[in-house]
C-alpha cells in the first residue's frame, strides 16, 4: 500500500462537519436515505453510461444495494454496484460541496446563528456528509465500473479526510463500499428491525433493488423491490408512498403541496410523477437555480438537465419517463428531440392547468402554493406569452381591498367601476409602505382597487404590453390616468383644479424646481397628501426605473 495522503476539506464543508457533528437534530434516521439514495443515483449512472458502453456490466448487470449490519463491529455498510469513482471524482464528490442546495443550506448557516445552523441541517438534505450525524470514521471504499484500480476514502468528520489506493480484493468488484463506524449511542443501526424498517419507509421506492444482511456472513434478504412507484397504477399507491418517494428522489424534507401522476398516451407516450413541495427552497432566486425535473428512457435516468418545465416552473420536481426516446442518444441529441418539445408543452400545460383546478377545488392549498411560488410563476407572464393567459388566471394579489387574503383578476374586473377602462397597480419594495402611498389616494376616494405589487419581478410583466379581458394594466404613479371621468362617491365634489390661484401656484414650483421635474399639475388623485411623484405617461414606471438605476443601465 501506498502511503495515505491527508487532505483538508474545503471551509464549507469543515463548518457543515462541524455542526452536523454537533446537531442537536434528532431525525438521525435521514443518513440511510441519504446513502441509499447516493448508492441508487450510482446504479443509474452506471445504466445509462452502459447503453454506449456495455461492456461496463460485466457478468453482473443486475443494480443492487445491500447494507450489511455488524453489531460486533458496530458498523454499518452500505454497498452499491453501481458507477463508482476515480480517486479524482472521489476528492472533487466528498471532499466539497458540490450541490447547489447545500451551497445555498451553507449561505442559510452563514446567516443563521448556530443553534439556528443545525436546525437547518434537519430541513434540508445535506448528503453524504450525513453520516457523521451516527458514525465518527466513515470509509468509503470505491472502484470506478471498467477501472483495475480501486481506492480508499477515509475521514474522522473533524476537517480533514485521507485517500489511498487499496488492493482490488478489498474493493468492490464495481462500486461503492460505505462504512460506517457508528459512535455509541448509534449502536441501534445495527439492529436489523430498526434499520429495515427505516429503510422500507424512507425508501422502499428507489429504483434499485435493496437487500439487506443482518451479519456479515448472513444471507441477504430483499427488502425493497426496486419497482419504480411511477410505473405502478395510481390505485396502488398511497399517500405516504408518494411521499416517501418525492423525499428519497428529490432529497426533500417536506411534504409534496401537490402531487401530480399520469400517462400521456397521444402522440408520444411518456409517464409523468412530479410535485410541487411545501417550502421554498432556499436558492429559489439563484440565478443559477436549474429546473430539477428528470428525464428517464423505459426507467433508465438519462438526465436531470433536459430543462422539462420552463424556468419559472423551476420549483416543481419529479420526473418524465418517456417510452419514444430513444435511449442510444446523447443527452445533447435529446434537447433537439421533437419528442422533447413534446413532453415540454404537455407537462407544462398539465401543470399549470393542475394548479387552475387546485385552486377551485381546494383555495388554501393553492394559496399556500402562490405565496411560495407566486414570485417565481409570474416570470412566466413575460416570458411566455402563449400562456400569458392562463398564468393570469393563475395570478393572485395583494390589493387595496384584499386584507389579508389574495384577489385574482377575476375578482378584481367583477369590482370594476363605472368608466374604469384599465387594472391599476402600484409598485414598490414593500406592501405596507405601498400600500400608505399618497399615490392611492384618488383611487381610494373612488373606491377603485388598486393592485399592490411588491415582486422584484412585478416591474418587468406589468410593463410588457399584457392586458386581461381586454383591459390593459396601468401605474397609478404614470402621468394622467383618467380618474376625472369616474365618479367621487355620491355628492363629493373633486378639488377645482383649474382656478387662478392654482395655476399661480404651479407657475411657481415649476419655476422653483426647474430641469428636476418635466412638468407640475394640478392632479385629481390626492385627497389628503399636498403632492406626490409621477412618471410621464409614457415612461417608464417609477418602481422600473430605480430596478435598472440600481441595475446600473
Ligand atoms: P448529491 O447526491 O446531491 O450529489 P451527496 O452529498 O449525497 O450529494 O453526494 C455527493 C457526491 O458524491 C455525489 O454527487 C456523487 O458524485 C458522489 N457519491 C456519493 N455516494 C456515491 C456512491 N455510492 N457512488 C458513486 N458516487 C457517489
Ligand atoms: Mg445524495
Amino acid at each position: 500500500d501506498t502511503a495515505p495522503q491527508t487532505r483538508s476539506f474545503e471551509a464549507d464543508v469543515a463548518k457543515l462537519l462541524h455542526l452536523m457533528v454537533h446537531s442537536v437534530y434528532s431525525d438521525k434516521d435521514v443518513f440511510l436515505r441519504e446513502l441509499i439514495s447516493n448508492a441508487a443515483d450510482a446504479c443509474e449512472k452506471l445504466r445509462y453510461e452502459a447503453i454506449n458502453s456495455p461492456g461496463l456490466l460485466g457478468d453482473d448487470s443486475q443494480p443492487r444495494i445491500t447494507v450489511t449490519l455488524d453489531p460486533d463491529t458496530n458498523t454499518v455498510t452500505i454497498e452499491d454496484n453501481g458507477i463508482g469513482m476515480s480517486d479524482v471524482e472521489l476528492v472533487d464528490a466528498l471532499g466539497t460541496i458540490a450541490r447547489s442546495g447545500t451551497k445555498a443550506l451553507m449561505e442559510g448557516i452563514a446567516a443563521a446563528k448556530e443553534a439556528e445552523g443545525s436546525q437547518l441541517i434537519g430541513q434540508f438534505g445535506v448528503g453524504f456528509y450525513s453520516a457523521f450525524m451516527v458514525a465518527d470514521r466513515v470509509d468509503v471504499v470505491t472502484r470506478r465500473a471498467g477501472a483495475d484500480i480501486a481506492a480508499i476514502w477515509a475521514s474522522d468528520g473533524l476537517g480533514t479526510y485521507t485517500i489511498r489506493p487499496v488492493e482490488t480484493v478489498a474493493a468492490p468488484a464495481r462500486g461503492t463500499r460505505v462504512i460506517l463506524h457508528l459512535k455509541e449511542e448509534a449502536a441501534a443501526y445495527t439492529q436489523a428491525p430498526k434499520t429495515e424498517s427505516t429503510i422500507k419507509a424512507q425508501s422502499g421506492h428507489v429504483p434499485v433493488p435493496i437487500y439487506i444482511k443482518d451479519k456479515p456472513n448472513a444471507e441477504p434478504r430483499q427488502i425493497a423491490d426496486g419497482a419504480a412507484l411511477w410505473t405502478k397504477p395510481k390505485a396502488e399507491i398511497t399517500t405516504e408512498d408518494y411521499t416517501e418517494f418525492y423525499r428519497s428522489a428529490a432529497g426533500q424534507f417536506d411534504e409534496p403541496a401537490l402531487t401530480l401522476h399520469y400517462r400521456a398516451e397521444g402522440l408520444h407516450e411518456y409517464t409523468v410523477l412530479a410535485f410541487v413541495p411545501e417550502t421554498k427552497p432556499f436558492d429559489l432566486f439563484d440565478p443559477d437555480r436549474a429546473g430539477r425535473m428528470k428525464l428517464y428512457v423505459r426507467r433508465v435516468f438519462i438526465t436531470d438537465e433536459a430543462q422539462i418545465l420552463p424556468r419559472y416552473l423551476r420549483f416543481m420536481r419529479g420526473l418524465v419517463d418517456s417510452s419514444d426516446l430513444p435511449l442510444n442518444v446523447s443527452r445533447e441529441m435529446i434537447q433537439e428531440s421533437p419528442v422533447l418539445a413534446t413532453i415540454q408543452k404537455g407537462v407544462t400545460n398539465r401543470v399549470l392547468s393542475e394548479l387552475a383546478k387546485l385552486s377551485t377545488s381546494d383555495a388554501a392549498a393553492y394559496l399556500k402554493v402562490w405565496d411560495n411560488f407566486g414570485a417565481v410563476i409570474k416570470e412566466g407572464l413575460y416570458e411566455d406569452f402563449a400562456r400569458r393567459e392562463a398564468l393570469l388566471e393563475l395570478a393572485r394579489f395583494k390589493t387595496t381591498a384584499s386584507g389579508d387574503a389574495w384577489r385574482s383578476l377575476k375578482d378584481y374586473t367583477a369590482g370594476l367601476k363605472e368608466n374604469q377602462t384599465a387594472i391599476y397597480y402600484a409598485t414598490g419594495q414593500d406592501l405596507d409602505r405601498l400600500a400608505s402611498s399618497p399615490q392611492l389616494e384618488g383611487f381610494r376616494a373612488r373606491g377603485i382597487e388598486v393592485l399592490l405589487l411588491a415582486d422584484q419581478v412585478d416591474s418587468f410583466w406589468v410593463t410588457s404590453g399584457v392586458d386581461y379581458e381586454g383591459k390593459p394594466f396601468k401605474s397609478v404613479t404614470q402621468g394622467l390616468t383618467d380618474l376625472g371621468l369616474i365618479p367621487l362617491p355620491d355628492g363629493e365634489q373633486p378639488p377645482a383644479a383649474a382656478s387662478e390661484a392654482v395655476a399661480g401656484f404651479i407657475a411657481f414650483v415649476k419655476s422653483t424646481l426647474g430641469d428636476a421635474v418635466s412638468d407640475v399639475r394640478a392632479s385629481e388623485r390626492l385627497t389628503e397628501s399636498a403632492v406626490c411623484l409621477v412618471a410621464p405617461e409614457h415612461g417608464m414606471d417609477r418602481q422600473l426605473e430605480k430596478l435598472l438605476a440600481g441595475a446600473g443601465r
